[in-house]
């Protein structure tokens, strides 16, 4: 049994940037984005199962996931949706559990976007947001990956508003000033998270 912090926010609001501080520290991370990549990576169960159901047409050339294609598949077809969902969450959380128990460090951070909407925290002991302001996340997020106002609102959109993410929160991340300003913040957070770590144990 681990102590494990899930962290969450917003597109843009610094998720990455606050887990990489983390670990700095020597705390090692389960990252859902990377979970949900290799749960349909080439060779896995998911990836047969997703062709089982919708075709080799959801394929690419190199026998890897055309992302768009399933996209399509499930898009406006709540029924499909759900197919999907049900068939990838629990491999997903599987996983992550997997990933939890295999770490050596003091406790884990799972990093999930969507960790409130995809009902990951039932998976961690605390959680943890990072809060910026929409304005904010939407100009870093351009700046980041050089997309459109559009596009960025369209997954903000998606996402739950920032009052519900931050109301739900153990701890919260004011990622609004500079870079700097994160790490004391963080540091205080570790030793936080380090008490009730220990506090587990006992
Ligand atoms: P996503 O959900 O889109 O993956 P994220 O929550 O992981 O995003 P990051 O990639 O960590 O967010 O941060 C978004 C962008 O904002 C990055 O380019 C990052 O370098 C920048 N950024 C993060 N924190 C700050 C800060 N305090 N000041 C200025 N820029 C920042």
């Amino acid at each position: 049994n681990k102590f494990v912090v899930g962290l969450t926010g917003g597109i843009g609001s610094g998720k990455t940037t606050v887990a990489n501080l983390f670990a700095e520290y020597g705390i090692d991370l389960v990252d859902a984005d990377v979970i949900a990549r290799e749960v349909v990576s080439i060779g896995s169960d998911g990836l047969k199962a997703i062709t089982e159901h919708f075709g080799k047409a959801i394929l690419l050339v190199d026998g890897s996931l055309d992302r768009a294609a399933l996209r399509a598949q499930v898009f406006n077809n709540p029924q499909q949706r759900l197919w999907l969902n049900n068939l990838l969450h629990p491999m997903i959380r599987h996983q992550m559990l997997t990933q939890v128990q295999a770490s050596t460090s003091a406790y884990v951070i799972m990093v999930a976007p969507l960790l409130f909407e995809n009902h990951l925290d039932s998976l961690v002991n605390t959680t943890l947001v990072v809060d910026i302001a929409p304005e904010l996340q939407i100009s870093r997020t351009i700046q980041r990956d050089g997309v459109s106002k559009q596009q960025v609102e369209h997954i903000l959109a998606s996402q739950m508003i920032r009052e519900r993410r931050v109301a739900q929160a153990d701890n919260i991340i004011d990622n609004q000033g500079e870079n700097e300003l994160l790490r004391s913040q963080v540091l205080r957070l570790h030793q936080q998270y380090l008490q009730q770590a220990a506090d587990l144990e006992t």
